[in-house]
């Protein structure tokens, strides 16, 4: 398992990515709205081949997070835009009909169809299985009615991937996932500010009709689909988090050794250079969990689940101790709009509520634990 290091032409795509990231991404990027989808920006993504390599069938877990890390680097808003379109998609890659891939995919992968994975409700997030979207139903299919709410690009998604209820069954069991197209009669939505320049909103589904030509995967098996679409994005969003603090780190780093203050380099304090130590020591310490979690999933590893949770809490929080005391160590300036650390401030949030909560994680590694206490020790 290649966890403690990358092979060379991993490597050389990674360095072109950050390439790709800054150069004909970040100018994309910047000329787009803040909380809006930039159409330009997964144009761009398509051209350059990189939401086809998101689907490549050859590909993996490892390959997605050195793409969200790689891309996180350089501009965050193209990282978010490609991830969102796998987010939206997978369930459709992997359970999906041939007929739902032959519309879909096509148009994801050149960056003209944008996706949306709409599982959290108002009253259902953390507990997904709780949630309530009623599919009732009638003679060629159901009616969807109820809301969903903080789903990343909505209302302007082309096509979301929507879990109802469509049983009597408590809990996850019940639960449909259903392909539905944003022209559907009685579908409408509004968008949401965010601290985050994350496109997001609310939808409200007024008697969407649904047929089973809509159905993603089994009736009844649509919790599955959802989490095996997040089990693959959890140490990812991992992967995201180190691209950020890997940003953070290094502008510090240009930053502490030039900046003059008592006669010398920021650097040459050691209050200063023990945190920039810190600050490497916890993000490489990150990146290890992040593709140790990859490789076992890539390698159908039973202990996906604890590896996965480990990896996104610990990438997500060290990444915002990370963008904190980069921060700190810039003083003012990294405060001043438009500074790379006052977005990084702002995107650095959210990871850490979305995908499973830390304290979710933190859950899932628990129960794992215990489960196996015990039976793995010699
Ligand atoms: C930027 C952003 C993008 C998002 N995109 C999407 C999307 O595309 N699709 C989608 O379906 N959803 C999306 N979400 C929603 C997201 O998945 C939920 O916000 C998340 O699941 C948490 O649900 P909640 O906000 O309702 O918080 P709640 O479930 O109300 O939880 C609030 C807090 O309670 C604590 N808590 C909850 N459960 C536990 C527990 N079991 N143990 C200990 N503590 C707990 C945690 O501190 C948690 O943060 C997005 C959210 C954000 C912020």
């Amino acid at each position: 398992m290649p966890v403690f290091s990358l092979d060379p032409a991993q490597t050389a795509w990674c360095a072109e990515l950050r390439t790709l990231a800054a150069e004909r991404l970040r100018p994309v990027a910047e000329k787009g709205e803040p909380g809006r989808v930039n159409r330009p920006l997964l144009a761009a993504l398509g051209e350059l081949g990189l939401l086809k390599r998101l689907f490549a069938e050859d590909g993996g877990a490892l390959d997605l997070c050195l793409l969200r890390e790689s891309l996180a680097y350089g501009c965050t808003e193209a990282e978010t835009a490609l991830a969102l379109q796998g987010l939206g998609t997978y369930p459709i890659v992997q359970a999906g009909t041939r007929a739902q891939r032959e519309r879909w995919l096509p148009e994801v992968i050149a960056g003209r169809a944008v996706a949306a994975f709409a599982l959290s409700e108002p009253e259902a997030g953390s507990d997904a299985a709780a949630l309530t979207l009623d599919a009732a139903p009638e003679r060629d299919g159901w009616r969807l009615s109820g809301e969903k709410r903080w789903i990343s690009n909505a209302p302007e998604a082309d096509f979301l991937t929507v879990f109802a209820r469509t049983g009597e069954a408590p809990g996850s069991r019940g639960v449909t996932a259903f392909v539905v197209p944003a022209d559907r009669p009685g579908l409408s939505g509004s968008a949401l500010e965010m601290l985050s320049p994350h496109p997001i909103g609310a939808l409200s589904f007024d008697g969407v009709p649904v047929t089973r030509d809509d159905v993603v995967g089994e009736a009844g098996g649509g919790f599955r689909v959802a989490m095996n679409t997040l089990n693959l994005f959890r140490p990812s969003v991992g992967a995201l988090a180190v691209g950020m603090a890997q940003a953070a780190l290094d502008a510090t780093l240009d930053h502490t050794a030039t900046r003059l203050a008592f006669g010398g380099p920021l650097k040459d304090l050691q209050a200063v250079s023990h945190r920039t130590a810190e600050m490497a020591t916890r993000t490489e310490a990150a990146r290890l969990l992040v593709y140790a979690a990859a490789c076992a999933y890539d390698a159908g590893a039973a202990d996906v689940p604890k590896r996965s949770a480990m990896a996104k809490l610990y990438a997500t929080e060290t990444a915002q101790y990370v963008v904190d005391a980069a921060v700190q160590l810039h003083g003012a300036r990294a405060l001043q709009r438009g500074h790379l650390l006052e977005h990084l401030y702002r995107e650095v949030r959210a990871p850490r509520i979305y995908e499973g909560a830390s304290e979710v994680q933190r859950g899932i590694i628990a129960k794992e634990l215990y489960a196996r206490a015990g039976r793995d020790r010699p």
